[in-house]
């Protein structure tokens, strides 16, 4: 039997492969630098540019481009209306940010559990969690499969409650059909490196409503409108500007925003190579014991942005950890998504507890997610199959 590194045998590659990688080519090098020698740096043309086609893309009938996806949370949570004291319901399994959304605005995270087929929250522990203060439910769609939106809807609407869809997984995903970003009442998305497209940082408020796309632009903006129909105050002129509501610099720049409208033109590419890549591995680990895999449902037609497993303890006799470090002794760096956000003790000063969401915490035992980018060569998918198979196979428990 072959040897894993990490039991002195010879590793499947000799240089070192990360879980994530952007994918920069010369057309995006060459929309940076056409704005370096343009007149505007930021607030100029590539911003309603760059809007135009996330809302061609997703179907969404308004776009608001920001700093970052966490920004994006930030001023999708002010557009509604969540102030201290409310309630906003969310994921354990998640990126912090889900989160500290609620925090920013005075109001308390609360935390539904998952299902532990699909990982995607409950839409049943979303119903046990409401009370008379939930204004909101922020829902993320896990490694891009979309979460159940029909369900969550229907949850949202016979309980007053706004869904925020915390897309920063999701772009290049449709649900029934539909493209992600169109669905939910505000959708946000998130351009850093490791997702599916990227500006370096960057993010996007998506949404249908006029009112909520008028919030998000103030907030986005200091609170400071132009629009004179917004104003309170008669103008004293041509520069008049008025400050109406406490709002952020959340902007994006016109660099980011030009290196974005060139790595979404290649959104299809992504998507078909990503897919790809999630098929053979699919197909490798189907029945390989030791290995859990997530399910897909049927509505999402998934562009993964992560690929996780699970090792299986009660099928081998190796945990987590054991095999995360053998797989880097291999040269497969990965990473694991996500330690459940209530066990960070910023969150556990708070009074969030363990225990709180078992099937989270059951399934944050066993993940990891596995190198997946538009940049890796069926060399590289070859190098992490045979190393997830050689350490699989080489810790396997004898069945009784
Ligand atoms: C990346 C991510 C965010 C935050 O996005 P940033 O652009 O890094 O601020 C929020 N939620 C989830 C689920 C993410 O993966």
């Amino acid at each position: 039997m072959d040897k894993p590194a990490i039991n002195g045998g010879t590793p499947v590659r000799t240089n070192r492969i990360n879980y994530g990688r952007q994918y920069i080519d010369e057309a995006d090098i060459e929309a940076v630098v056409a704005v370096l020698k343009s007149d505007f740096l930021t607030c100029g043309p590539m911003i309603p540019a760059l809007e135009e086609k996330l809302c061609r893309i997703t179907g969404a009938k308004y776009a608001v481009a920001c700093a970052n996806g966490t920004a994006a949370l930030h001023i999708a949570c002010l557009a509604a209306g969540i102030k201290e004291g409310d309630e906003v319901i969310t994921t354990p399994l998640t990126f912090a940010a889900s989160g500290n959304c609620a925090l920013y605005c005075g109001a308390k995270p609360i935390f539904a559990d998952v299902r532990s087929d699909t990982y995607n929250i409950d839409p049943k522990a979303v119903e046990a969690c409401v009370t008379k203060k939930t204004k909101a439910l922020v829902a993320v769609d896990y490694t891009g499969q979309s979460c159940e939106l029909d369900e969550l809807i229907k949850i949202c609407q016979k309980n007053q409650m706004v869904l925020i869809e915390d897309g920063a997984h999701v772009i290049g995903t449709e649900y029934k059909g539909k493209p992600n970003g169109s669905i939910a009442d505000m959708t946000t998305f998130s351009f850093h490196p490791v997702k599916t497209v990227t500006c370096g940082e960057g993010g996007a408020v998506l949404t249908n409503n006029e009112d909520y796309y008028r919030k998000l632009i103030l907030f986005r903006e200091h609170g400071i409108t132009r629009r004179a129909d917004l104003q309170e105050k008669p103008s004293h002129g041509a520069w008049y500007y008025e400050q109406i509501a406490l709002g952020y610099n959340y902007r994006l720049t016109d660099i980011q925003a030009a290196l974005l409208l060139s790595q979404l033109n290649k959104l299809p590419l992504f998507s078909k190579r990503r897919k790809e890549i999630v098929a053979r591995y699919e197909e490798a680990f189907r029945d390989l014991k030791g290995i859990g895999l997530q399910r897909e449902i049927a509505e999402s037609n998934t562009t993964r942005h992560l690929y996780v497993i699970r090792v299986r303890e009660e099928e081998l006799t190796i945990g987590r950890k054991g095999f995360f470090d053998a797989l880097a002794l291999e040269n497969i760096y990965c990473n694991v998504h996500y330690i459940p956000v209530y066990y960070h003790p910023y969150y556990e000063k708070m009074g969030y507890e363990k225990g709180l969401c078992p099937v989270a915490e059951e399934i944050y035992d066993g993940l990891i997610s596995l190198p997946l980018f538009y940049g890796m060569t069926e060399n590289d998918v070859s190098d992490v199959i045979k190393a997830v198979t050689k350490i699989a196979l080489y810790y396997q428990r004898e069945s009784k």
